[in-house]
This record gives C-alpha cells, structure tokens and sequence, in this order.
C-alpha cells in the first residue's frame, strides 16, 4: 500500500531535490524560518503545501482532527497542538497564524452529530463510542449550540464550520503572549475556509466577523 509514497519520493528526489540542491542546502544550513503558520485539517483533501503551492520551509503546519486550537491551558496535560503553537509564535516568530477550515468537514460532522444527539437525549453505544475524537471536538461545541442542528447537513454543517473558525481564533486569543503580540501589530490571526466544492477561499472580514470570498474575487 505504501509503494506510491516510494515512487513519489524518487520523484522528489529527481523532479525536486535534484534541481534545487543550492535552497535545500541553504534550509538545512541555516534552518527553517517560516513566516507563516497554518493550522489546519487533518482531512487528506486539505493539504496546505498543495492549496497554496508553498514550498519547502514555507509555512509551519500543524493539523489535527477539524482545525481546531483548544484554549490556554498551561498544565501537565498532553498539549500537542499548543506546543506547535508555542515554538511557532515565541521560537520561529512567524508574523500570521492561518486557521484553515473547510467544507464537508468529517470533525465538523461528528460535532454536529455529537451535539444534536445531546440535545435530543440519546445515548451513544459503548461500540460507537470514540475515545477521544469525542473530548477532542468538543473545544468547538459551544460555538455551534445557536444554530438550528436538527437537519445540520448542507448550509448548517457549513456555518458550524464557520463558527468553529471563529471559536478557534478567540482560543488563540487565550494565549497570552499571542494577544500581546496581536496588540502590538507582530502577529496576525486570519480565519480561513476553503470550498472544496467550488474551489474557492473564504477569509473573515475582521469588521464584521463576517467570511467573504477572497479568491476568486
Ligand atoms: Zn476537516
């Protein structure tokens, strides 16, 4: 099952590697210094490099279940996705954090189902039960609670991917040294979602709070 990622290296190395040996020497020399960090889904269909044709030492991704940043909680826990954020914000010093969402989000579905079953009192089976997909896309349930879930598929699973952008962006607020930074005009959050249906990119217009399309304009 693996072979094509084989093959796909060799292709690396000829395509890529090969031509461009002088910048890869130079990022290995002198390190990574990215600019920009993504945060975004694990969905195989949203893959940052790809949609942004970035190249290597670029952009600083970490990606997890639905895009999601929990709040700031400084303790013994397994902090994996607040780590990321650490040395990205306080080591690499990168100037804009993306919060890349997008549509037909599976996270954002479990949520929704999660919630809706919630409301109307049914239990999961212990079978169905997830370890922790469960606590993890919780981070977002109080986000999504105002919209009608009754029938979340279509325009409402959309605005719930939306809300959870928006939830995400106040949590990186929690961070301390990132709202300093964002006061004083070092660090710029940006909430973005990609319409994978119509290839399209939505970003949130800091105004109104409200997402309008970027491209295509
Ligand atoms: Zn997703």
């Amino acid at each position: 099952m693996v072979k094509p990622l084989i093959n796909g290296f060799k292709k690396f190395r000829n395509n890529y590697f090969d031509k461009e040996r002088k910048f890869f020497n130079r990022l290995t020399k002198r390190g990574q210094k990215p600019k920009i960090m993504v945060i975004s889904c694990s969905d195989s269909r949203v893959d940052p490099a790809i949609l942004f044709n970035t190249r290597a030492g670029e952009l600083f991704v970490v990606r997890n279940v639905a895009n999601l940043v929990p709040p700031y909680e400084p303790d013994d826990g397994y902090h994996g996705v607040s780590a990321a954020i650490e040395f990205a914000v306080r080591d690499l010093k990168v100037k804009d954090i993306v919060i890349l969402g997008h549509a037909f989000c599976g996270g954002i579905e479990a949520l929704c189902n999660a919630c809706k079953n919630e409301i109307e009192g049914i239990q999961e089976s212990n079978e169905n039960k997830k370890e922790f997909i469960n606590s993890w896309i919780s981070i977002s349930k109080k986000a999504i609670l105002d919209l009608d879930l009754n029938d979340w598929h279509g325009p409402t699973q959309h605005l719930a991917e939306k809300a959870s952008i928006r939830n995400s962006l106040n949590n990186l607020m929690s961070f301390p040294w990132i709202s300093k930074l964002v006061s004083n005009n070092n660090l710029m959050l940006h909430g973005w979602w990609f319409d994978m249906e119509n290839a399209s990119l939505w970003s949130i217009n800091q105004k109104n709070n409200e997402f309008e399309r970027l491209i295509p304009k």
